[in-house]
């Protein structure tokens, strides 16, 4: 049994502490069943996923719910701007992209800071602990796949992401 539990919002690998944004299966057998990466560890277990896949590959009934349930790279993968699309249920939400790229650094850590509800004077705790309260709250397996409530979700992970990055040490 793994000690992280379903739902706590954190990159499934040890010893992680980036937001586990992205869904992946847990195994061929069940593909309901997920766990969540951050990106550096979904492009792991992509690579390794994608072996495994070609040597099981007739042991795969299909991959068609495979394909509804993962954010699959796109063809520019590691080199553009654009690291997933993201699809849902077949629906595409729109991608992923490099926060850091288009906004301007200052601004991107107030919206970062505003997202989660903090103010400049926060610290790194701080900032975990409303990160695990708010990512709880709109976490998609618990407020659905609607659109509205995975920008939602996506907004605070980047927040996360971000404001980890600028507080840590
Ligand atoms: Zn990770």
């Amino acid at each position: 049994m793994n000690k992280k539990n379903k739902i706590d919002n954190l990159c499934n690998h040890p010893d992680c502490e980036m937001a586990g944004e992205f869904r992946a299966p847990k195994n061929y057998q069940n593909l309901n069943d997920y766990q969540w990466f951050c990106l550096e560890h979904i492009k792991e277990f992509n690579k390794k996923w994608n072996y495994h896949l070609k040597m099981d590959a007739d042991q795969i009934e299909t991959d068609l719910r495979f394909d509804t349930i993962w954010r699959r790279p796109t063809t520019s993968f590691g080199s553009g701007r654009r690291f997933y699309d993201f699809t849902i249920n077949g629906e595409d939400m729109g991608s992923f992209e490099n926060p850091s790229k288009s906004t301007n650094q200052s601004n991107k850590l107030l919206l970062s800071l505003s997202e989660l509800n903090l103010d400049i004077n926060t610290d790194i705790k701080l900032i975990k602990k409303r990160y695990k309260e708010l990512a709880k709250l709109h976490h998609p397996d618990v407020k659905g796949n609607s659109k509205k409530s995975i920008d939602k979700f996506r907004k605070i992970v980047e927040a996360y992401n971000y404001l980890l990055d600028r507080y840590k040490k």
